[in-house]
Formats: C-alpha cells, structure tokens, sequence
C-alpha cells in the first residue's frame, strides 16, 4: 500500500503531445497541477498545464529542477532516453515503472517476454545483419516485416517482405538498426484492451475496441468490437496477465490480432492509448483519468461502457472536416490545437456515440 498523492499536488508528465494534454485535463478535473516536460516549442499539452518545461532530454539541469517541481513523474510516450530516466528516477517515483519501458522500448525484449508468459505473439526472429535476415526468411517464412527494434510508431521504420530476394531492399530501409522480422500474421481484424492497474494491484480493464489503421495508422477504433464472449474474456484475462507480470502500475494499451486459433498480441504500449480515446463518452471515468488515478495511488474507477461509440482520428487534411463534424447530433469533437496540419499529423478526433451499450 503506497499513500496516496491529495488532489493538489503536482504530476510531471514527460511528453507534450496530445496524449499528455488529455491527461493534464483529466488530472486538472480532479484538482492536481501538471508539469509538461517537452523538448519541442508549443506543445499541444503546454496548453492546459500548470508549468511546461522546453528543454531536451540531455538537460541535467532541466530534468533535475523538473523533478524537483513535481511530486510524481509519468509519461505519454515509451521511448524516453535511458539516461534521464535514471536520473529523474534518483529523484522521484516514476510510474508506470522502469520494467515496462524495458519491455516495450525493444520490439525484441517486448516478443521474448510476452512469450515468456506463454501468450501468442507472431513468430519472430532477431535480425543485426543481411545473412541473418536471409536466415529469418527461411526460418519466419512470407510474407513477413521487418520492423526496427526500437523507436518504431505508427508504421514508421517497418518494410513488407514477399519474397527472399526483398531481403536486401528490406535490411537497407532499415538503415543499420537491429531489427525484428515477424511473420505476417493472417487476423480477420485487430483489438486492443485498455487495461489499468493501481498501487494496490487492482485491474481494470475497458471493453476491447476493434481498431481499423490506414497507412499503418490507427483509423477508427470501435466498441463493442467484434469478439464472442470467450475472446473477449480471453483479451482482457491476457492483458491483466501482463500487467500483473511487470507489476505495472498506470493504464496500458495491449494490441491483439484476432484469428481463428485464437488471440495474438501485436504490441503493448505502457501508456495511455490512441484505441482507448472512446472512453471519454463511452464511460464515467475514462482512460485518462483511470491513468491519473492509478499513479497518484487512488482507487481506480468505473469503467463501464454505457453507449456504442466509434472513434474517428482526424489525421491532416481530416481537419476540413471540423465545421460539418461541429453540426453533428452525438459527435464530441476532441481538437489538439496543433498549429499546423501535416500529413499523417494527428490533429484531433471525434466519438460518434449511439446509446445502446449491452
Ligand atoms: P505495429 O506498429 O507493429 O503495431 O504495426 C502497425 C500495423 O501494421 C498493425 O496494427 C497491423 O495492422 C500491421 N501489422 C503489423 N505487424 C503485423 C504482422 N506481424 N502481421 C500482420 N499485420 C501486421
């Protein structure tokens, strides 16, 4: 039992984007100050906190007199510097904690140990040099990606093999970094649980959201997704599992493919979630606030669905849909206030919200 933070008290999140000012707003609902520490200019998350830190992530001094400012350090992204993690650490509490940003900072740390607790991932093989994707090829089979270990989002720093004479096409895209090749797995469709897990080791987990991506972008998230009882049992039996594993303390996002033998976990993201933004009309307490609460110590919240939503994400030009949006019965419209629009940006998104939750 860890004493919990009073409302009032200020939480560091490392990271300014989007994800960072839907927590500062949630964590500001429930009274606490937020500190953003961001290396870029403007951060969408700037816009809502108490303080914003510019500096980057090599500032001893910027990242001691952060710590010092605040009373507990989370994040919105998973590829924080190992360095300045140590040093906030020798600080203050970081939570979600190191073990979770180990695990899923390496695509190849994150599959060896999803499959060390004896959940299904695709079949996978470590790749350093073009002999040893030749040698994955055979092993892996086609199709198949190679994906780099670390750093990779939203599609980026991946490359689709159909054939072995791709492989050295494959191994230049990834410009020297180790990589993974994973075999193509066959999913009728993709889900993600939202899952949270407090000081005390409660979990809860959000109803499973069926996700669509374009362009290796998530598109659309929709709940109820389209699972029978036992698959979505088995979801979010297999997040809780995860999280119990790392002692995990925070909302995560665990990505599965659905196939016919069964769940596959894509990836997990120790981190609020781009597929769990329905929350915030489908339920009282939604992600955000579910995040704040676990790594301020509270009891987490309910979080029943009460209403069918789908989740569209406003990506670039998606903008010049906002005036019709704004006209819409049952669309909550969520804009980042990014100032400027580029392509693959994601600049807001919108909930469609039909009553009828069963
Ligand atoms: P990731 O960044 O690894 O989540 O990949 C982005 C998207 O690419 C996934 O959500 C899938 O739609 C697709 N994808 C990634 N890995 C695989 C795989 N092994 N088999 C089939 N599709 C994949």
């Amino acid at each position: 039992m860890t004493k919990p933070l009073p409302s009032g008290t200020t939480i560091g999140i490392l990271g300014g984007g989007q994800l960072g000012r839907m927590l500062s707003v949630a964590a500001s609902r429930l009274g606490f100050k937020t500190h953003i520490f961001e290396p870029g200019a403007n951060p969408p998350a700037g816009h809502v906190a108490d303080r914003v830190t510019t500096a980057d992530y090599d500032d001893v001094a910027a990242l001691e007199a952060f710590a010092a400012s605040v009373d507990i350090i989370t994040y919105e992204f998973e590829n924080i510097p190992t360095a300045a993690l140590d040093l906030l650490e020798q600080h203050r509490t970081i939570r979600p904690g190191r073990e979770s940003l180990r695990v899923s900072q390496d695509r190849l740390t994150e599959k060896d140990f999803l499959s060390g607790l004896g959940l299904r991932v695709a079949p996978y093989e470590n790749v350093e040099t073009v002999n040893e994707l030749e040698s994955a090829i055979n092993s892996v089979g086609t199709p198949s990606i190679l994906k780099t270990r670390r750093f990779g989002y939203d599609g980026k720093g991946q490359s689709r093999i159909m054939s072995t004479d791709q492989a050295d096409q494959a191994f230049s895209d990834m410009k020297g970094a180790p990589s993974v090749l994973e075999g193509f797995v066959e999913f009728t469709h993709e889900v993600s649980v939202i899952a949270a897990r407090s000081t005390d080791g409660d979990i809860a987990c959000f109803d499973p959201g069926e996700n669509v991506h374009k362009d290796g972008i998530l598109a659309t998230t929709t709940v109820p997704a389209r699972l029978t009882s036992a698959q979505r049992t088995d979801a979010v039996l297999l997040a809780a599992k995860i999280l119990n594993a790392l002692d995990y303390v925070g909302v995560m996002g665990v990505e599965f493919f659905v196939t016919s033998q069964g769940l596959i976990v894509n990836e997990i993201a120790p981190r609020v979630h781009n597929s769990g933004h329905w929350t915030q009309q489908g339920c009282s307490v939604d992600q955000f606030e579910q995040h704040i609460r676990a790594v301020v110590g509270w009891p987490l919240g309910d979080g029943t669905r009460f209403v069918d939503v789908v989740m569209e994400n406003l990506i670039g030009d998606d903008m010049n849909k906002v005036p019709d949006i704004m006209l819409e019965q049952n669309a909550a419209l969520h804009l980042y206030g990014k100032n400027e629009v580029k392509p693959g940006r994601k600049m807001g998104h919108v909930n469609r919200v039909t009553a009828g939750a069963k």
